[in-house]
């Protein structure tokens, strides 16, 4: 255990260890296995934030059953540009991973992840128009190849029973199918990324759990001093060149004691979510798919209602929500002075011009949290019309904080998606925001290491290591169908997804 004031320094800092830093770490010491990293955990274990499993939904966001990936343009056509480069994204997770496990690095990834089908479903002659005309769009294209389509009730019903169960009435259905999707345990991914850097004979990468960053400082060399506080009451400082916050929700409260020009303006909304969640056995094993519908008018893009499988721990349960809420805190372990302390002269106006234009959202939360644990099973049986409520009970989600940033005309905007914020010197970088969060983790991160690290990034030697961490990257995956299927070929045998994964066509 480290004492009081003891000064020490390490090349790289990664404060937080969830899902980003055990990523980054991964990709830092594969690149420079040299570098001294430390990263610095305030709880007592990692991955009990964001990244644990029960406080997200676990879904690898492949843009194959996310509605609101694939809005309608103003001409009626569907667009599918956020949904291919979600895909492509997850592809190069999947690809870091299977790189890791077929080095015997990452351990068994039936632990983390499995193959569970992504469905949407929606009601309605509206809504199953446009499933209609979004799945003739995708169909198309090489990301979703393999996607089907039905309007019959049998085929619905043979897909997720629990969805036809008790429905009357002939309201027109709709959904579609792809076989495979995936939940992914992204607390168990953690750890074993974790796990492994910890193990490793060079004793590069220290994981120290317990003390917070409550500080730190530029030093006139351009390095950094963080000053932190372990839960023993013993304080100390670091020193390190490079210094990544990755604290989830309190990014935000670091990234402004950093005093970086480049943070100045920013500011965090707290949305705190719930889900309802069932283990019972003999419903669990009639449900085996994540269903996306369409979130209700006034919701926030998170909010989008889904019926999921979990596998966490080798065990299936499923869940049901977001139910959202208002919270001031930044962290589910956080504070209710985190919103208070946020707020500064540089952002308080970009805070009330979002809290000015987003009164439906404001409108949404409020309904949200006055919602009774009836109102959300009734919410529920729109998906699984016999649902009970003793069969269910109140799981409480991760926090985000959504960003919210300035803007010329609006004079601040509310972001939903997540944002690296770099000081110029590229010495140190925040991770702000939440979606699409943990599945797109690996290309977030090597994003982070091309803007903080570009001479080192660029030298043949990081592009020929990335090449084999990441052989094929989301650009080129996203233009040349067969690449990409001799990718998943790859990924999904070695990720032990392969029984849902058809082989590869042969090349024309
Ligand atoms: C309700 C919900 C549903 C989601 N669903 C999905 C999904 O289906 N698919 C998906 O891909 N993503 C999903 N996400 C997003 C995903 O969970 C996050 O993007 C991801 O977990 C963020 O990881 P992280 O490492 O940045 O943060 P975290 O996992 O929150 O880790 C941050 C760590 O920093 C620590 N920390 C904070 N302050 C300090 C300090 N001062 N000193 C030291 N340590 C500190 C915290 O204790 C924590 O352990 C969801 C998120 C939520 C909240």
């Amino acid at each position: 255990m480290v004492g009081t004031h003891m000064d020490e320094s390490v090349d790289i800092v990664l404060v937080g260890a969830g899902v980003m830093s055990a990523t980054l770490a991964t990709l830092l010491h594969e690149l420079e296995p040299e570098a001294r990293i430390e990263i610095i955990e305030r709880l007592d274990t990692t991955a009990s934030e964001s990244s644990f499993a029960w406080n997200n939904a676990g879904t690898g966001h492949a843009g194959l059953c996310e509605l609101n990936y694939t809005p309608r343009a103003e001409d009626g056509s569907i667009v599918l540009d956020k949904a291919i480069h979600t895909n492509t994204l997850f592809e190069e997770s999947k690809q870091l991973w299977s790189y890791l496990v077929e080095k015997g690095n990452l351990g068994d990834p039936a632990r983390f992840v499995h193959p569970v089908p992504h469905m949407s479903f929606v009601r309605g002659a509206d809504d199953v128009r446009f499933l209609r005309d979004r799945y003739h769009a995708m169909r198309e294209h090489p990301c979703f190849e393999g996607m089907e389509y039905t309007e019959e009730r049998s085929v619905i019903d043979e897909w997720a029973p629990l969805l036809l169960d008790g429905r009357e009435g002939d309201e027109p259905l709709a959904a579609t199918r792809v076989a495979d999707g995936t939940d992914v345990d992204f607390g168990a991914l953690t750890r074993q990324l974790l796990a492994r850097l910890e193990e490793e004979p060079d004793e590069q990468v220290r994981i120290t759990t317990g003390q917070t960053v409550e500080d730190l400082d530029r030093n006139d060399d351009g390095s950094w001093t963080l000053k932190i506080a372990g839960n023993d009451h013993t304080t100390r400082t670091l020193r390190a060149r490079f210094v990544f916050l990755g604290a989830g929700g309190a990014s935000l409260h670091l990234l402004q004691k950093s005093g970086i020009p480049e943070g100045k303006g920013y500011a965090g909304f707290p949305v705190s979510g719930q889900w309802l969640r069932c283990d019972k056995p003999e419903i669990v094993s009639r449900h085996h798919a994540k269903v996306y519908s369409k979130a209700p008018i006034g919701a926030p893009p998170m909010s989008v209602p889904h019926l999921d499988t979990r596998n966490v721990d080798g065990t299936p349960s499923l869940l049901f929500g977001p139910f959202a809420g208002f919270t001031t805190k930044f962290l589910k372990t956080g504070s209710v002075m985190d919103l208070a302390r946020s707020v500064r002269s540089s952002n308080l106006s970009p805070m009330l011009s979002v809290a000015r234009d987003n009164f439906s959202l404001v409108k949404y939360l409020i309904d949200q949290v006055r919602l009774s644990h009836e109102q959300r099973v009734d919410e529920l049986r729109t998906f699984y019309p016999t649902a009970k409520t003793e069969d269910w009970r109140l799981e409480i989600a991760g926090q985000r904080v959504q960003v919210i940033k300035k803007d010329p005309e609006k004079g601040g905007v509310l972001q939903f998606g997540t944002e690296v914020v770099a000081a110029s010197d590229g010495s140190l970088a925040a991770l702000l925001g939440a979606s699409p969060g943990a599945s797109t983790a690996t290309s977030i991160m090597i994003n982070l290491v091309e803007q903080c690290f570009p001479e080192k990034f660029a030298s043949d030697t990081w592009q020929q290591r990335l090449h084999e961490l990441v052989p094929a990257r989301a650009d080129t995956l996203a233009d040349n169908g067969q690449l990409l299927r001799d990718v998943r070929h790859r990924t999904h045998t070695t990720l032990k997804l392969a029984d849902a994964q058809p082989a590869p066509a042969p090349v024309a």
